[in-house]
Parts: structure tokens; C-alpha cells; sequence
């Protein structure tokens, strides 16, 4: 399938030489997905090794899945900061935090250093509808600063907020400067070019896995009866990954959640809320997240389907929350708007692991991967080729099974999601 319609589509600054797969061929490693995850993974395995032998398959294209269509929101920390169900202790989850750190400086290295044309702006807002969020914002800035020993957040009051955003929306918020946003598809693209350099390195498009199993070898077919032989084996397909391997499947909810990109919003408009180009995200359930881009576009997103049927009509869905936040915008019309399937474990730490010796998965970032997808790439690359003390710690995360086998969307779920809704609606955190 081409590329969905979208602004990082349409606003693309490479493109990439690279073909379907039309034989069977043998190689070191076989990645399956060529999104961040296994972009990122190649990009490692190469620089660690450029005699590997290195094959990408994607069904689609480059940076097609989440990757290609995200928020643009770089971001440090997971999905979820609660460890109290996990057996890690402070050392360690302080180490996991580490890591959620040096993703972020890892993307900002890997553009500078390959001069990568992806818009890179600093600094992000984690912001407070409600009291009890704003409590909550005060005791994780200074879980941050003391117990993470990170300096680069800082709570800002609704008054010093306005410095940088101001929103009837928000009470106050966390401002770090080191986070922010990038054009994720022309990150991507310009890691995957990289990664083509080397011609011990392939990319094939439009190659879909359908199945694999391991007798020594892995071989890997393909739906067009074409197989890989090889090695080793990474799956990062995450929400697209379908029943692949149906054990990986169960612990992850592909849900929706759509954005738009407003492009004729004029000036007088956006300095009324943004004081510079901003990355904004909220501490709603079914959070807004937005942000003004260094062309002074406006790419706004939220909005959530557990049952993965899509509003009518996606540009008024989200145009609600525009509203409430950014009174007056709403009247401009959007230049594009799409969705994206973002893969949800039930704690919403990352999945990684592996399913053999020789064979590694990665999946489940519950739409915080943008930064996390390059390191946790470097880490397979290293645990590919010797070994990563990281990688045990992300292993020893407990992932329960999502119900209904994870296979279909269960009513159950779709209930329980609600329930976290209405507790949005009503300002019951
Ligand atoms: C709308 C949206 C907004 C988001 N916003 C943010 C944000 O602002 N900040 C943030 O940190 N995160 C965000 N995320 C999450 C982030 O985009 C993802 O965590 C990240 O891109 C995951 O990358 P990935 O490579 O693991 O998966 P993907 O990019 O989804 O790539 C998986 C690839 O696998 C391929 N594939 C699947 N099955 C097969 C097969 N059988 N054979 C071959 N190929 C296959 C797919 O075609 C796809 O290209 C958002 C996600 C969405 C959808």
C-alpha cells in the first residue's frame, strides 16, 4: 500500500531507492517492519558491524505505520511512569528512566551528526487541566529533579506558563527543554538512507511477511511464495503486526488516534496562544496533543477509537478540542487530516524481548515511541550482536494479555476505555 495521505506525506524531503522483493534470497538478519523500530535497529547493527549481511522487509512503505503519521512529540519517559506493579528496583527503574532520556539525545545526535532534514525544535509542555493533575505535575517534576537527578524540567504556574503557550484550557504545566518535535517520516527516511548506504544493507517495500518458523535457519515467506533465509530475526511491526505471532499479538491493543495539520492559520491567530514554536501535550486519558512546527503549522492531534470505527467526519472530532483550548482556531479548515494505530500494552511499558536465541521483537510503545524507537533499536542491535544490560531490565517488565486474546476489540474493553473517558469529562483524574 502507498503512503496514506498526510502532511509529513506531502511535506517528504527524501525518497528512497528501493524495490519489492521478486526472490528468495539468504542474509544475517531479516527485520520485518521498516518503521522506526526497525529502521533504527538496522541503522546499529550496521554501524556495529557493516560486514552483516541486513534485510528489511516492510509491507508497505518506509515509515508507513505509526511512525510516518505520529504527533511528531519527542519525548523522554514511557507511556506510563507506574512501576509499582513491576519488579524493578529504584536503581533499575531509575536506569529505565536513563534510557528514556538518552533516546531523546540520541534522535537530536543522529540528526545533527547525519544531517537529517527533519525540523527539530526544542522544548515541550506537559500541561494541567485539573487540580489534581496539577498536584500530580508538581510531584512528578520533583520525582524528576530529585529522584532521577534530571534538571531539565521545571513546573511552571499558570502565570509562567504564559511565557511560552497561554490556554484558558490549562492550569499550569511541566516545562523541559530538552524534549520537543521533528517531521518523524523525513527522521525516518533519513536514517533509512543512511542505513542504504552500505549495499551489504536492503530495503524492500511493498514485501509483506506472511509467516516464519525455525529449524536451525529462520525462513521467512512471503505472500508472493518468496522466501528469506536467515540468522537471526527482529519483528517490529507493532499495531500492524495482525496474527503474525499471535503470543505478541495478545499483549497489544491497536487503537486509533487521528491528527490534523492546519497550514493558513494566520500569525495574529497562533501569537495569541504560542509565545515560540512549541510542543504542547496534555494529562488527559485520551490526551490533545499539538504543536507549532518552525513553518508555523499548526499539527494538532488527539482523539482516541478503542472500537476502531472512526468519527464521521475526523476534522470536526478533533476540532471539539481545538475549540476548548485554542478558542478561534477552530474556524480555519485543516490541510489534511488522518489517523494511525497506535499499539497499547495493558501497562503501557514497551514490549521487548525475545521469542529465541535468534529471534527479538519489539512493540507496544503505546504512542510514546518517537525517541524511544531509536534506542531501544540500538539496544537490539547490541543485544544482537553481544549483549545489553537494558535489554534484561525491559524482559523483566510483566505484559499481561489484553482480553478477547487481543485478537478482536472486545466490547469489555471498549467499556472499560469509556469509563476512563467519563473520568476525563468530569475532571475526576
Ligand atoms: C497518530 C499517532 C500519533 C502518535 N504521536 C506520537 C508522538 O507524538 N510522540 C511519540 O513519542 N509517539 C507517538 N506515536 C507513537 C509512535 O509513532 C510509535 O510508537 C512509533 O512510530 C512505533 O514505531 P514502530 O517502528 O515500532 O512501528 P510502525 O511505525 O507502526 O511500523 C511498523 C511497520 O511494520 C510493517 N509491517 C507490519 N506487518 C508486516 C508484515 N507482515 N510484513 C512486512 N511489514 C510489516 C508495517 O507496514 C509498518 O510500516 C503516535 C502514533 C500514532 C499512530
Amino acid at each position: 500500500m502507498n503512503y496514506s495521505d498526510n502532511y509529513y506525506v506531502r511535506t517528504k524531503a527524501y525518497s528512497l531507492d528501493s524495490n519489492k522483493l521478486n526472490e528468495s534470497i539468504q542474509c544475517d538478519v531479516c527485520i520485518i517492519g521498516a518503521g522506526l523500530s526497525g529502521i533504527s535497529t538496522a541503522y546499529y547493527l550496521n554501524k556495529a558491524n557493516p560486514e552483516l549481511t541486513i534485510v528489511i522487509l516492510e509491507k508497505n512503505k518506509v515509515g508507513w505505520g505509526a511512525t510516518g503519521r505520529n504527533g511528531g512529540q519527542l519525548l523522554h519517559g514511557f507511556s506510563s511512569e507506574d512501576y509499582s506493579r513491576q519488579k524493578h528496583s529504584e536503581d533499575e527503574i531509575k536506569t529505565l528512566w536513563n534510557f528514556t532520556v538518552d533516546a531523546v539525545r540520541e534522535v537530536k545526535k543522529n540528526i545533527k551528526e547525519l544531517k537529517i532534514d527533519c525540523d527539530l525544535i526544542e522544548g515541550y509542555l506537559l500541561t494541567s487541566v485539573t487540580k489534581s493533575h496539577d498536584e500530580e505535575l508538581k510531584r512528578f517534576v520533583d520525582q524528576l529533579q530529585n529522584q532521577f537527578e534530571y534538571k531539565s524540567a521545571r513546573y511552571l504556574s499558570k502565570n509562567q506558563m504564559q511565557d511560552y503557550f497561554d490556554s484558558p484550557y490549562y492550569q499550569s504545566a511541566m516545562f523541559d527543554s530538552e524534549c520537543g518535535q521533528i517531521h518523524p517520516l523525513n527522521y525516518c527516511l533519513g536514517l533509512a538512507k543512511e542505513v542504504l548506504k552500505n549495499k551489504n544493507c536492503k530495503i524492500y517495500e511493498e514485501t509483506e511477511v506472511l509467516s516464519y518458523k525455525q529449524n536451525g535457519k529462520i525462513k521467512i515467506q512471503l505472500t508472493n511464495n518468496f522466501e528469506v533465509t536467515a540468522d537471526k530475526m527482529v519483528l517490529c511491526c507493532n499495531a500492524y503486526l495482525n496474527n503474525l505471532n499471535k503470543e505478541l499479538r495478545r499483549k497489544i491493543m491497536p487503537v486509533k488516534t487521528y491528527v490534523s495539520a492546519y497550514t493558513d492559520i494566520p500569525e495574529k491567530y497562533l501569537s495569541a496562544y504560542f509565545k515560540r514554536k512549541i510542543t504542547v501535550g496534555d494529562m488527559l486519558f485520551v490526551l490533545n496533543y499539538f504543536r507549532l512546527d518552525g513553518n508555523s503549522n499548526l499539527i494538532f492531534g488527539g482523539g482516541v477509537s478503542y472500537s476502531n470505527i472512526d468519527p464521521i467526519n475526523l476534522e470536526n472530532s478533533l476540532k471539539k478540542s481545538i475549540q476548548k483550548i485554542l478558542p478561534g482556531i477552530e474556524k480555519f479548515k485543516a490541510l489534511c487530516t488522518w489517523s494511525g494505530h497506535v499499539a497499547i500494552t495493558a501497562n503501557r511499558f514497551p514490549h521487548i524481548g525475545a521469542i529465541s536465541r535468534d529471534i527479538f521483537f519489539a512493540q507496544g510503545y503505546s504512542g510514546h515511541g518517537l525517541a524511544l524507537t531509536t534506542m531501544v533499536g540500538k539496544m537490539l542491535a547490541q543485544t544482537l550482536t553481544s549483549y545489553d544490560s537494558n535489554f534484561r531490565l525491559f524482559e523483566k517488565i510483566r505484559h499481561h494479555n489484553f482480553p478477547g486474546f487481543g485478537l478482536v476489540d472486545t466490547p469489555l474493553l471498549v467499556l472499560a476505555m469509556s469509563y476512563f473517558k467519563l473520568k476525563d469529562y468530569l475532571g475526576l483524574k
